[in-house]
């Protein structure tokens, strides 16, 4: 009986805490409510290649626009989804929406532009399957190649096992796996050994001083050159300026995005945007 109760972590109740507590139900009833009222919207932003600055894909960013108009930023309400477990529909809306996008893309004449799309741990666990991304491709007639996942540590650091299985199956079937944020978490080489990854996605922190400060600088040449021994495309996020780029492209790096080249936008933008870019291309 000690040993359990010694288990038992020390609680101390106030009422600060009961406060904290109801506002987190409440906050939680209201993403609930958003999803079936329909206040959730994808920006997209545009992934270049660094060769020639096309846009290979966009990354899918969700935000959460309240009826007063204000914008909630998915940093303020994906950690309480994924607590709540409210992620796993969300996100399972967030992949219709994007093959929907996908749809108005293709029909754009830029099939060629991929949708990239951000899974938690908790919906890659219990809300992603083979048959179900199958099934969201053939009932909205998308190519494998229209939406890439983006997986984070996390995902590995949950239930290894299982991911490594369903990362093989989705890999088998053509879908392209980034791995997210590298660099953040507990970054193991060994995940990028036995995984059957695509794109190796280095984190804004290590980018934002890559042109001032040798010590990032030597980060990123290094994941640059992991990415490549292990046959990853590496995609800068976070470029804010052109000495970013410059640095990128002397080194070597594939992809970048960033506010530098490209703001999340409405996907009405995006269509207009890659109209533009197509057309004084061609000029
Ligand atoms: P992330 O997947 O690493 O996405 C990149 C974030 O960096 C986005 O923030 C993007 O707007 C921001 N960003 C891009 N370029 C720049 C830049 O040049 N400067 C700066 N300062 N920021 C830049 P956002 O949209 O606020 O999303 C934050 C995080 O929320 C995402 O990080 C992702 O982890 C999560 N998230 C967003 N949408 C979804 C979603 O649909 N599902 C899930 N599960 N998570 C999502
Ligand atoms: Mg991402
Ligand atoms: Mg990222
Ligand atoms: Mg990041």
């Amino acid at each position: 009986l000690r040993a359990r109760a010694e288990k038992v972590p020390l609680v101390v109740y106030d009422r600060q805490m009961s406060t904290q507590a109801a506002e987190r139900l409440a906050l939680v009833q209201r993403l609930r409510d958003a999803l079936e009222r329909g206040e959730f919207e994808l920006a997209y932003q545009p992934i270049h290649r660094l060769s020639d600055l096309g846009v290979v894909s966009v990354e899918a960013l969700i935000r959460w626009r309240r009826p007063d108009g204000r914008c909630v930023s998915p940093l303020d309400f994906i950690p309480l989804a994924e607590e709540s477990g409210l992620i796993v529909p969300i996100g399972a809306w967030v992949l219709e929406e994007a093959a929907r996008a996908y749809r108005r893309l293709a029909d754009a004449g830029r099939g060629d532009v991929s949708i990239a799309v951000n899974v938690s741990a908790v919906q890659f666990e219990s809300g992603i399957s083979r048959d179900g991304l199958r099934a969201l491709r053939a009932g909205a007639g998308l190519p494998v190649r229209a939406l890439h996942l983006e997986l984070t540590e996390s995902v590995l650091l949950r239930n290894p096992d299982a991911a490594r299985v369903l990362m093989l199956q989705l890999h088998e079937d053509g879908v392209c796996l980034s791995i997210d944020d590298f660099g953040t978490g507990f970054s193991s080489m060994a995940y990028l050994r036995d995984l059957p990854l695509d794109h190796l996605k280095i984190d804004r922190g290590f980018v934002r001083d890559v042109a001032s400060d040798p010590r990032s600088a030597a980060i990123c040449r290094t994941l640059i050159g992991l990415g490549h021994g292990l046959g990853l495309s590496v995609v800068a996020e976070g470029v804010e300026d052109a000495a970013q780029l410059d640095w990128l492209r002397a080194e070597g790096c594939d992809l970048v995005q960033g506010y530098h080249l490209g703001r999340p936008m409405p996907l009405d933008a995006l269509l207009a945007r890659l109209a533009g870019l197509e057309s004084s291309a061609a000029r």
